[in-house]
């Protein structure tokens, strides 16, 4: 109901639409109408009333995050043709497994929180999620033809995707440190996670998840050195629905890109965007620590290390820290 309100106001923007065609269009009493024209009001839209004249949106919506919004500004096939949007939820993460549990036709469907009290990373890291100025997001795909072996590329597909997105705000020095994050200088700016599920190395669904600091002017003390925002690097408040529905057609032109010439494709425009290769790293994972030089990536994404010794292939790592 509240979409056939905007799409109202939104038709004639910056003029008055009578209550009178609100309460026809929507078959609804005038204060049923007002009840709902005030919940638009506290989520930011300019709206306003004059009593025997009507309603007026006096501007395109800033900054909301709801799922119209989104629509409005989407321009892709597959991803974002049904939103489910949380105002409060643990995780994206979460929402989008509970999802796929219970309904079979989701592919293409995001989740989208304004807050999360248990947003992660990998290895259940803790992401900070706090409300209503960044953005974290799920997406679930549901590929007809890719192996389990292409995760990472998806991985890199949607850290490409966010960098050419930030790259449309103004944050054009964004870089993809392997596996997983997007950073600006030695600051992250965005974390991106790749949950599958497969039988017989087919992989039957991926759940993308991303959490962008977007409007954030601040950050909180343990994160003060080794993380960043779109406002912070541009001094610039940026409407997250425009930001996520550019990261989502680009994603999915990926996406294809992927499917159709190979996962070759996309490491190549990894290795040119990466701030990982040639670089002096320590790498930890469950087995082994060892220093090197990162060289390359594999043909299946993976860290390609020059201990000196011998090049160690690094798979999964509990961390990459750069020396240099
Ligand atoms: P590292 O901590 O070395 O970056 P990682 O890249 O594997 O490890 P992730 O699992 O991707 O980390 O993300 C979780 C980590 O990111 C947290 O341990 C914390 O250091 C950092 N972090 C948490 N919230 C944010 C945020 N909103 N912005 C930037 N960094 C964050």
């Amino acid at each position: 109901m509240n979409s056939i309100i905007l799409d109202e106001l939104y038709k004639n923007l910056g003029k008055y639409v009578t209550s009178d065609k609100m309460c026809k269009r929507l078959g609804i009493s005038r204060i049923a109408v007002w009840n709902r024209i005030k919940n638009l009001q506290k989520l930011g839209y300019k709206i306003e009333g004059k009593r025997s004249v009507g309603y007026i949106l006096k501007e395109e919506a800033k900054d909301i995050l709801i799922p119209y919004e989104i629509k409005r500004r989407l321009n892709t096939e597959m991803f974002g043709k049904r939103i489910e949007y949380f105002r409060l939820t643990s995780s994206t993460m979460d929402e989008a497994e509970y999802l796929i549990e219970r309904d079979e036709n989701v592919d293409g469907t995001i989740i989208v929180a304004e807050e999360q009290t248990s947003g992660r990373g990998r290895q259940k890291r803790k992401w900070l999620s706090p409300q209503g100025e960044n953005i974290y997001v799920s997406l679930i795909f549901k590929p007809n033809n890719m192996n389990v072996s292409d995760s990472i590329a998806l991985m890199f597909a949607i850290s490409i995707a966010i960098r050419e997105a930030l790259s449309d705000f103004g944050v054009e020095d964004a870089k993809i440190k392997w596996p997983n994050d997007v950073m600006v200088g030695d600051k992250k700016i965005a974390g991106v996670l790749v949950e599958t599920k497969s039988e017989s190395g087919v992989l039957n669904y991926a759940i993308i998840g991303f959490g962008i600091n977007v409007n954030m002017s601040q950050m909180p003390e343990e994160l003060k050195d080794k993380a960043t925002s779109i406002k912070i690097e541009t001094n610039t408040h940026i409407d997250r629905a425009t930001l996520l529905s550019n990261i989502l057609y680009y994603f999915e032109n990926l996406v294809k890109m992927l499917t159709k010439q190979g996962r070759r494709s996309i490491f190549d425009l990894w290795r040119k965007y990466n701030n990982t290769l040639g670089r002096r790293v320590e790498v930890i994972t469950d087995k082994d620590k060892f220093e090197g030089v990162a060289k390359d990536i594999d043909e299946n994404g993976f860290l390609l290390v020059d201990t000196g010794d011998d090049v160690k292939k690094v798979i999964t790592a509990n961390s990459v820290r750069f020396l240099q």
